[in-house]
Order: C-alpha cells, then structure tokens, then sequence
C-alpha cells in the first residue's frame, strides 16, 4: 500500500508528544492562569482563512507557542475552580492513541473495540458505584447531556404506561408529568428540562436546606406520572439529596427517580462516604461525569438507567443501511450517532486506577478540602458549607471584599478558585478535584488565598 502522494506524519507525531510531554512537565510549576502576555499573543491567531497548505509541523509549532501558553492549567495541582478534573496519566496517553485509531463509536461494526471498551467500563462504573449490574448505560460528552438523555427517558417510559407514544407523537396533547427538583437544582437539569419539552418553569420546586439538600419532608404526593430529580453532589457546598428516604418514598407511589449525580455520585466509592450516598441504588437512573472526579480528562459524561429497553427506546434509531447487531450498539444508549471512542480513556483511566487508586484519589481530595476549610476557618474566615466531600464555600466579608480577593487570586496565578452566591452570600468556591493536587500545593495556595486577603483588609 504504498502512496507517493501521501505526506509523512510521523516527524508531526513525535514534534506533538515532545510538545506534550513537555507541557505536562511544566504544568505542575507555572502559573495557573495564563500571563497577560500570553493572553495577549492570542492576537497572532488572527489571520485570514490560509490561501495554502502550511506543514504540519510549522501547524503545531505554531499551536504550542501561542496555545499552550493561553491554556489554564487545569491539569497542574492547584485548580479548584467550577468542578474540573485533571488527568490521569494514562487517560492522556490513551487519548493520543485513540485520536490516532479515529473510531467512530457509533455501532460495533465501525469499531468493535470501541464497542467493546464501552461495555466494559459501564459496567465498571456500576460495579464501581455499586450501582445495579444489570443497568444499561451510554457515554455521552458531559453531565448535562446524562441528564438529557435520562430524562428524555424517563419522560419516554412514564407516557408510555399512559398509553402515549412520545417518540411518535411528541409531547403536544400529552398527559402531563409533574417533574419535582429542588430549590438548589443544578442549572444543567432545568435546562435538560427545556430541550425535552417540559419548560425550564414548569417543575414543583421543593424547599432546600441550608446546605442545599432537597427538604424530603417537604416532597408533594407524587404518582406513576412524576419525576423526582435529586441530587448526588450539590455543585457548591456537595450535599447529597437523601436518596434512600426521598427513593422509597418515589418507589411507593411509582415515580421516577432520577439522580444528578455529576461529580458526588463517585463519592460512593469510599465507605467513608456511605452515609451520604445511602439508598442512590434504588434510583432509576444516573448522571455523572467521568471528566470531573475520575480525572479522564474531557470530554466524558456517563447515563446509567436501570430499564435498559427505556433507554433503548427513547434513543435507538433504525435504519437499513445502520445493520444492528446482535450485541450491545453504543448509538442506541445515547443521543449522538457518530461520535469519538470515548470509552478509550475511560477503561484507561479506570483500569490504572482500580478501586484503590479511585478511593484514594476521592478520599484524598476530599481531605485537601477539609485542609482549607480549617485553615480558613482558623484565620477567622466563615467556611458557609459543611465541607462533607471537596467543595469548600468561603465567605472574606462584604460581598465587595470577597470579589476583590477572587479577582486577585486569580490574576495572582499560585491557585485559581471561582466565585458564588450561596443562598444570598458572595463566596469563593475551592473544589479539589484533581489527582494531582499535593499537600504543598495546598499549602502553597493557602498562603496566597490569606496573603492576598489580608492585603485586601478581609478582616
Ligand atoms: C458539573 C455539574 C453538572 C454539569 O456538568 P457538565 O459536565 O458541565 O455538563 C450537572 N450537575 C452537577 C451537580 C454538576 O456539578
């Protein structure tokens, strides 16, 4: 198979790993957020559309000096904004050799390792969750898509026992589902909600408590038509809804439950984490993300959904020309048709890490979490959360002062934390959630966090 015509890349692929590995040397020690400099550099990408090819290696020269620069290095230690994972060593690598394989995952006949890794690692993260073994699943790009998929789902399967067909018929004219969330609902879910046709307003929202859990005693008499959408995690303070109670309840009076569970879910990991995460089993279905937590690195969401024909229902497509098989299709468990292997790094990073790695990697987080939260605390800050997984809430005074010394952490570059409002009060969100993050990282951070709020008269 020889072509004269076609360029070689092997001098790219090298030119691009060397350019990696270096990047992943350096990330631990730089600054987190980009200079000005390199954000001002950002200018010299705007050129018109090339009237001629460029070498591919000049293409990736070029991509080093003014990307790698402008990156936020998410993957370094000292990132603890939204709730963004690094990645695991082995995550990274098999990503380089996925992007070189170029699998489409669509169905196992265009790649049955792709089809393959993909039934395996779902079943690893149930066994991993212990979630049900027998529960169908697909991997789609993010949280927000697991929710859409699932309430598309369960929206599907509730009509369905109603004697509408939603798939044929489409939501016009149907019998009315009443979707029940919390007052600290992740935004991602009320928008799941809009693309199925539920509208973003019309849920029963029920009263929250102070650390953001769904009030279970507040629950209004629910039927075979409701959905109860619960929380593993809560984006700022990582409360846990009380799935058991809130679970039981649901089951008795046949409703949906549908858990949220982006980065808290993997909390279940760990025994130590046993009371939150109580009765999540006896869900529906699941939405988590392995890009935040399990540090697989982007993108890389996870549906789980205890009726596996509801989930093949309301996703399956069929086509003559598509040739199911026999076997588990990928395509019809999610909503994209073609789509990368990301299976890849997620049996990558779940087969490095094992139960073990896993554990250590939650508990370990968890407890830098509580490391800032005492320091904090000692300095006579006001830590607004129970820090009962790795968000930390951190209130510096006046809304005013405690903006100014986010915007100065930011731009200062040891750490990078986010802001929030927390039922009224202006907060820092620190979220530990990569791999990497050291006790020294932590350390290193702490001393900035206090420096530059001392400077800005915190207290
Ligand atoms: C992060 C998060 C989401 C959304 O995740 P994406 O991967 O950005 O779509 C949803 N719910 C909760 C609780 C989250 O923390």
């Amino acid at each position: 198979m020889s072509n004269d015509t076609r360029p070689p890349s092997d001098d790219v692929l090298k030119l691009a790993a060397e350019k990696a590995r270096r990047y992943v040397r350096n990330v631990y020690d730089r600054r987190v957020s980009p200079s000005e400099a390199s954000l001002a550099a950002l200018g010299e990408l705007s050129e018109a559309f090339p009237s001629s090819p460029c070498d591919p290696c000049g293409v990736i020269e070029k991509l080093d000096q003014i990307g790698s620069e402008a990156t936020m290095a998410t993957t370094g230690g000292r990132y603890f904004g939204f709730v963004i994972g690094g990645t695991v060593p082995a995550a990274i690598a098999a990503n380089w050799l996925a992007a070189a394989w170029n699998q489409n995952a669509a169905l196992r006949v265009m790649s049955p390792i792709a089809a393959e890794l993909e039934e395996r690692v779902l079943r690893w993260v149930c066994e991993a969750l212990e979630l049900p073994l027998d529960c169908s699943g697909g991997l789609v790009t993010c949280a927000t898509m697991a929710n859409f998929t699932a309430l598309v789902t369960a929206r599907q399967a509730l009509l369905a026992r109603a004697g509408w067909d939603v798939a044929a018929d489409g939501m016009f004219g149907a019998p009315p589902i009443e979707v029940v969330v919390g007052a600290e609902v992740h935004a991602s879910i009320l928008k799941a909600l809009s693309l199925a046709g539920f509208g973003r307003k019309r849920v029963t929202m029920v009263e929250a408590d102070g650390q953001g859990r769904l009030r279970a005693d507040k629950l209004p008499r629910l039927s075979e038509r409701s959905i109860v959408c619960i929380q593993a995690g809560n984006v700022n303070t990582g409360a846990f809804d009380r799935a058991g109670e809130i679970c039981q309840a649901a089951r008795d009076q046949g409703a949906w439950v549908h858990v949220d569970g982006a980065f808290g879910l993997w909390a279940r990991i760990s025994r130590k984490y046993d009371h939150l995460t109580q009765g999540i089993d006896q869900a529906d279905s699941w939405a988590t993300d392995a890009h935040k937590w399990p540090n697989v690195g982007y993108d890389s969401g996870v549906v789980l959904v205890r009726n596996g024909e509801a989930l093949r229902a309301s996703m399956g497509i069929a086509a003559a020309y598509l040739e199911p098989g026999l076997r588990r299709e990928p395509m019809h468990h999610a909503p994209e048709s073609s789509r990368r292997s990301r299976g890849v790094e997620l049996w990558a990073a779940l087969k490095s890490l094992g139960r073990s790695g896993l554990c250590a990697l939650i508990e370990r987080t968890c407890a830098h979490a509580q490391q800032f939260a005492e320091a904090l605390r000692k300095r006579g800050f006001d830590v607004l959360n129970d820090v009962v997984i790795n968000q930390v809430l951190v209130s510096f005074g006046r809304p005013e002062v405690t903006r100014e010394v986010i915007r100065r952490v930011q731009e200062d570059g040891t750490c990078w934390c986010g802001g929030t409002v927390w039922q009224g009060k202006t907060a820092m969100r620190i979220s530990v959630s990569s791999w990497a993050t050291t006790e020294t990282d932590v350390e290193c951070s702490l001393e900035a966090i206090l420096r530059i709020a001392g400077e800005c008269h915190a207290l």
